[in-house]
C-alpha cells in the first residue's frame, strides 16, 4: 500500500543521522515511485515531487527535528496542502432551501450518498428532502425510497416524469413545507456523454444548486480522476464525495482529484451503510497515509522545540521578572502555529489526554483579540504592564477595536500566567537541588 511503502522509504532515512542531497534525492525519488504506483495522476506527482524538493533543499530548518524528520514534516505539509489543506464545508443558502444536486456516473454511489447526506444533515438539526430525479429505472426511485424510510427523511418522486420538472417540483415542495435542504439524486450513465451532460445542465439551470457535488469511486483511480476533470469542464462542480475509499487501497484519487479540478473534496464515503460518510479532513487523511506514529512524532518534535528553546529564555526573563506581555504574546503564537495538533491527536481511539488537550484548546478568535490588544500598546506598556492604568486601558481598547473589559481580562490572564509559570521554574529549582543531594 501506498502507506507502507512510504513509512519504509521513511524508516531508511532515520537510520541515516545526517542526509545528504543524495539521500534526500533518493528518498524522493521512491516517493514518486509509490506516489504512481498508488495511482497518483503524473501531473500532480510531477508538481508535488518539485515542492517537496525545492522546501527539503531550501533553507528551512527546524533546529529540533532531525533531518529525516525534516522530509518527513514536509512531506506531511504538502500531502495535506495537495488535498485542499482545510476542510471546505457544504455551503449553505443565505434562503432556505439549500439545494445540492448530486451527479456522477452510475453506480458511484450517488443514491447511497443522498441517503447518508440526509441523516448527516439531520443530526445537524436540518431538514432535508430527498428528490428522486434518477427516472430511467423504476428500481432507481424505490432505492431512494428505501433509503428515505430507513433515514428517517421524506422523499419527493414523481415517477417517471421528466427530470428536470421533477427537481423544480421538489425544491418548490421544500419551499412550501419547510423543509431547509433538498438534496437531489440523478441519474448516471456509465461513461460521459452529451446526452447526459445536457439533462444535468438544464436540471442545474431549474433548481440553480447551492452545490453541485460530484460523487466519484475512489476505486476507480486515474479514472475517478478524469472523471471528475470531465464533469468540472462541462457541467462546473462545486465540491467532490470520494465513496468507497473503504475498498480504496491505493489513494490515488484522493490524492489527485483536487489538485486537477482545484475543487474540494468534501466528504468521504467508507461502506455501504447509511451512516458511512465523514467530512472530509486533508490533514486527517495525510496522517492516515504517512502513519500516525510518524507525524505524532514530529508534532511532538516541533513542540519540544518550541518548549526547549523558549524555556531557556523564559527561565532567565522569569528569574529576573521581565517576563512580558510581549513574550506572554509569543507563547500564544507558538501554540497556534500548532493548530492541527488538536485535531491528529483527535482521530487517536481512546486517547487519555484528550479531556485534557480540549482545555488546552487556543481559540482563534480569542487569540486574535490578544494579539490586537498588545500590538495597541506601547513597548513600555508591554514590558511594564503594570504602567497601564485606566485610561491607558481605554486608549488601547479604542485602538484595538475591543472593550476596556477585553483589555482587563487579558491583563489579568498575563498576571496569572505570569504567577504560574514563576511558581513552575522555583518548584524545578527546588526539585533540582534536592536530587541533587541525593
Ligand atoms: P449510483 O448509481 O451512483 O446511485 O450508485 P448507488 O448509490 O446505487 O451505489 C452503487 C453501489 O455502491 C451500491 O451497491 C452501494 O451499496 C455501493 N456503495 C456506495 N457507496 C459506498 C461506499 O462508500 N463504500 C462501499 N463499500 N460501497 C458503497
Ligand atoms: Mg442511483
Amino acid at each position: 500500500s501506498l502507506s507502507g511503502r512510504l513509512q519504509e522509504v521513511f524508516r531508511r532515512l532515520r537510520g541515516k543521522g545526517k542526509l545528504t542531497e543524495a539521500d534526500v534525492n533518493d528518498a524522493l525519488r521512491e516517493v514518486r515511485t509509490a506516489l504512481l504506483a498508488a495511482d497518483v495522476n503524473f501531473r500532480v506527482v510531477k508538481d508535488f515531487i518539485a515542492r517537496v524538493r525545492e522546501r527539503a533543499v531550501g533553507a528551512e530548518v527546524l533546529e529540533s527535528l532531525t533531518p529525516a524528520q525534516q522530509v518527513i514534516k514536509i512531506v506531511y505539509e504538502e500531502l495535506t496542502a495537495l488535498m485542499g489543506g482545510e476542510h471546505a464545508k457544504l455551503s449553505v443558502a443565505p434562503k432556505p432551501p439549500t439545494v445540492i444536486l448530486l451527479v456522477g456516473l452510475q453506480g458511484s454511489g450517488k443514491t447511497t450518498h443522498a441517503g447518508k447526506l440526509a441523516v448527516h444533515l439531520r443530526k445537524q438539526g436540518r431538514r432535508p428532502l430527498l428528490v428522486a430525479a434518477d427516472v430511467y429505472r423504476p428500481a432507481a426511485v424505490r432505492q431512494l425510497q428505501v433509503l428515505g424510510e430507513k433515514a428517517g427523511v421524506p422523499v419527493f418522486q414523481m415517477g417517471q416524469q421528466d427530470p428536470v420538472a421533477i427537481a423544480r417540483a421538489g425544491v418548490e415542495h421544500a419551499r412550501s413545507t419547510g423543509l431547509d435542504t433538498v438534496i437531489v439524486d440523478t441519474a448516471g450513465r456509465l461513461h460521459v456523454d452529451d446526452e447526459l451532460m445536457g439533462e444535468l445542465e438544464r436540471i442545474k439551470a431549474a433548481v440553480s444548486p447551492h452545490e453541485v457535488l460530484l460523487v466519484v469511486d475512489a476505486m476507480a483511480g486515474q479514472d475517478a480522476v478524469n472523471v471528475a476533470e470531465e464533469f468540472h469542464r462541462r457541467l462546473g462542480i462545486d465540491g467532490i464525495i470520494l465513496t468507497k475509499l473503504d475498498g480504496d487501497q491505493r489513494g490515488g484519487a484522493a490524492l489527485s482529484v483536487r489538485a486537477v479540478t482545484g475543487r474540494p473534496i468534501k466528504f468521504a464515503g467508507t461502506g455501504e451503510k447509511l451512516d458511512a460518510l465523514e467530512p472530509f479532513h486533508p490533514e486527517r487523511m495525510a496522517s492516515r497515509i504517512l502513519g500516525m506514529g510518524d507525524v505524532l512524532t514530529l508534532i511532538e518534535k516541533a513542540q519540544e522545540a518550541v518548549d526547549a528553546e523558549k524555556a531557556m529564555a523564559l527561565a532567565k526573563k522569569l528569574a529576573k521578572d521581565q517576563y512580558t506581555l510581549e513574550d506572554f504574546r509569543d507563547q500564544l503564537r507558538q501554540m497556534r502555529r500548532l493548530g492541527p495538533l488538536e485535531q491528529i491527536l483527535s482521530m487517536i481511539p481512546g486517547l487519555g489526554r484528550l479531556r485534557e488537550l480540549q482545555d488546552l484548546k487556543v481559540d482563534e478568535k480569542e487569540l486574535a483579540r490578544v494579539e490586537a490588544i498588545i500590538n495597541s500598546m506601547t513597548v513600555q506598556e508591554r514590558r511594564h504592564p503594570e504602567i497601564i492604568d485606566g485610561s491607558r486601558r481605554r486608549r488601547i481598547a479604542a485602538g484595538s477595536g475591543t472593550r476596556v473589559a477585553d483589555v482587563n481580562r487579558l491583563l489579568r490572564q498575563f498576571e496569572d500566567t505570569r504567577r504560574l509559570m514563576k511558581q513552575m521554574s522555583s518548584m524545578e529549582r527546588t526539585l533540582a537541588r534536592r536530587g541533587g543531594k541525593g
